[in-house]
């Protein structure tokens, strides 16, 4: 049974912090006057917070506003060298990180080519690309809140040990998060693929200030999977698997799927189902960008996909509306592009709606980012998300080793 847990003054505080930060980012610079009608905080705390944030440099404050009488406004707003993230990620082929400051722009980038590898030779290379983004950029080091990680694949026994990139072996049970944080000495969070997705859509993306989306994630190297925000909440499930709706059947006694089931979306929506179509056996070894370029020149390959793909989507789509009620749902991932735009164009016209006369302020489908940067920019999102988000004990916080094995 789940216990509700309370919250003492220390929590509350930080809660509190969380809220500011995300009324601003939400809806770009404020006074503390604005704030607090927004947060429904008192005046008084919100000035105590503000003036906390600005003093660790998460906010400053822009030119003040003269009004007729009384004192001047002083919005604030995020300030984008206050806090710095660092984003991994690895392909069969190519090891790369990125730097992004609290707007999620990049700093710097680095990518490194690998051979297929195994944890043993992919953790001294993401060590070394951390070492290296530091130094490639300056700004200061006690800014930098972790390091990220998304990687495709599913968690087991409630932890995130046991993700299995790109089915490479040895990567089964291995504590990804533990091991890099001993070699860096930074926190480390590790999420699937769709969750990072999705938190990038949330901090910096269309789906910027909305509380309940579902994102669809087109893995470049496969799958399909959602990531879910409802209510304000990231969504994991009771095992953390909450969106693995690859594996919904949607063709029953359909294609065989490797899970052991039939007629399952991803045997008909997924990249690498495109990737057959298109007569591509080793996409994922080639250059993205090449393999975007392949795509868009063999247009009947493509058709071939978007035809048995289309209507498995609209459905699925038409079940995650129904089922859980979003704003909108948004479509994106690390395919190559020009899968995506093929897939979003044919979807339409979607399944009538459960209100078909309703006004909608928000289009029921929109196009997230794409591409080969978007699962790199959602693994540099989630250090920044666990530390300002107001949902702060969502995301699993790894047990920090730094001061102890900082030396190694
Ligand atoms: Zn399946």
């Amino acid at each position: 049974m789940k216990t509700i847990s309370g919250t003492n003054l220390e929590q509350a505080k930080s809660h509190n912090r969380r809220v500011v930060i995300e009324a601003i980012r939400t809806n770009g610079p404020l006074s503390r006057a604005a704030i607090a009608r927004l947060t429904a905080l008192t005046t008084q705390t919100v000035s105590n917070i503000v003036e906390e944030l600005a003093r660790s440099h998460l906010l400053i404050p822009m030119e003040a506003q003269k009004i007729a009488r009384g004192q001047p406004i002083i919005p604030y707003t995020i300030n984008p060298s206050g806090a710095y993230s660092i984003g991994l990620e690895l392909g069969r082929q190519r090891a790369a990180g990125v730097l992004t400051d609290l707007s999620g722009t990049v700093c710097a980038r680095i990518d490194r080519h690998v051979d297929r590898p195994g944890p043993t030779e992919a953790m001294p290379v993401f060590a070394a690309i951390v070492r290296d983004l530091q130094e490639a950029f300056s700004f200061d080091r006690d800014r930098l809140l972790g390091v990220g990680i998304a990687l495709p694949g599913r968690y087991a026994d409630g932890g995130v040990t046991s993700l299995s990139p790109l089915n490479l072996p040895g990567w089964q049970n291995f504590p990804v998060a533990r091991e890099l944080e001993r070699l860096i000495g930074l926190p480390v969070l590790v999420e699937n693929d769709a969750t990072a997705g999705a938190i990038g859509e949330r901090l910096y993306g269309v789906a910027r200030g909305l509380g309940s989306f579902v994102y669809l994630f087109l893995a470049g190297d496969g799958g399909i999977g959602a990531g879910m925000f409802l209510d304000g909440h990231l969504y994991k499930g009771s095992r953390a698997n909450a969106g693995e709706i690859g594996h919904i059947i949607v063709e029953p006694h359909g294609r065989l799927c490797t899970c052991g089931k039939r007629g399952c979306l991803d045997r008909y929506v997924s990249p690498s189902v495109a990737y057959e179509c298109l007569g591509i056996e080793d996409a994922q070894e080639l250059d993205p960008d090449d393999l975007d370029a392949m795509i868009a020149a063999n247009s009947r390959g493509l058709q071939t996909w978007l035809e048995q793909a289309v209507q498995p989507l609209r459905q699925t789509i038409d079940f995650l509306e129904l089922a859980f009620d979003p704003q909108t749902i948004v479509l994106g991932g690390s395919a190559p592009p020009s899968l995506m735009t093929g897939l979003a164009e044919r979807v339409e016209p979607l399944h009538i709606p459960v209100n078909p006369m309703e006004e909608r302020k928000i289009p029921r489908l929109m196009v997230g980012a794409t591409g080969k940067d978007t699962a790199i920019l959602g693994a540099a999102a989630l250090p920044i998300f666990s530390e300002t988000n107001p949902q702060f004990d969502v995301l699993q916080k790894p047990i920090i080793h730094r001061a102890a094995e900082q030396a190694g």
